[in-house]
């Protein structure tokens, strides 16, 4: 029997370094499934197709939209981000934890069809640190980096609706942080039933999405 895998939501405002955690995190771990999310911006340099992200026009991300294809989608900023649902479900089938590195309306769209998922809130040191980590990275115009910085308070106020918060200082420790909580959620009581011939086993809990 595959015991399936765990639903991971990696969220928190833009710029919080969720991308570097969920790199970090791959190379402890590459049978971490990743999912790789459509969108409708431009790539950035470095940025390669079906690696980064599933580049699409908006013609065609309407398309996808109109069959059903997302978990969860999400305007975020000018564009469109969405998840797509059918690789999800078959990593989780087959036995792979899943990662999900959505904003927070995605994460909150997710967890209204799959409580059981794992939410985990990346915050920055402060909101101060978090303005120069955007900044630094020099690839959003001032107007984009001002509109960012506008949404980080209401994102910040949805913390109540995760499991676990994680603060990226040191960016070892917070990579830390979420493989613990990864290993912690295993070792829950729920996920186990027991087994009066053979003693406790990893039970099914299977998101439903
Ligand atoms: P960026 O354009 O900087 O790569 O991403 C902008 C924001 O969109 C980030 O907060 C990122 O986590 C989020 N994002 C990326 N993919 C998805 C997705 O599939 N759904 C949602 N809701 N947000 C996403």
């Amino acid at each position: 029997m595959t015991v399936p895998g765990l639903l991971i939501i990696i969220s928190g405002p833009s710029g919080t370094g969720k991308g570097t955690i969920c790199k970090a995190l791959l190379q402890h771990r590459p049978d971490i499934y990743y999912s790789i999310s459509a969108t409708t911006r431009s790539p950035r340099d470095g940025e390669q197709d079906g690696i980064s992200y599933h580049f699409k026009s908006k013609e065609e991300f309407e398309e996808m939209l109109d069959h059903d294809e997302f978990l969860e989608w999400a305007r975020v900023y000018d564009n469109y981000y969405g998840t797509p649902k059918a690789p999800v479900a078959e990593a989780i089938a087959a036995g792979r934890d899943v990662i999900l590195e959505i904003d927070v309306q995605g994460a909150l769209k997710v967890k209204e069809k799959a409580p059981e998922g794992i939410y985990i809130f990346v915050a920055p040191p402060s909101v101060e640190v978090l303005r120069s980590r955007i900044v630094g990275r020099a690839t959003d115009s001032m107007e984009i980096i001002n509109k960012r910085m506008d949404k980080v308070l209401g994102e910040m106020s949805k913390l109540n609706e995760y499991n676990y918060i994680v603060i990226n200082d040191v960016l070892a420790q917070a990579v830390n942080k979420v493989e613990s909580i990864i290993e912690a959620e295993k070792c829950r009581t729920q996920r186990h039933r027991f087994m009066p011939d053979g003693g406790p086993q990893a039970a099914l809990v299977v998101p439903k999405l």
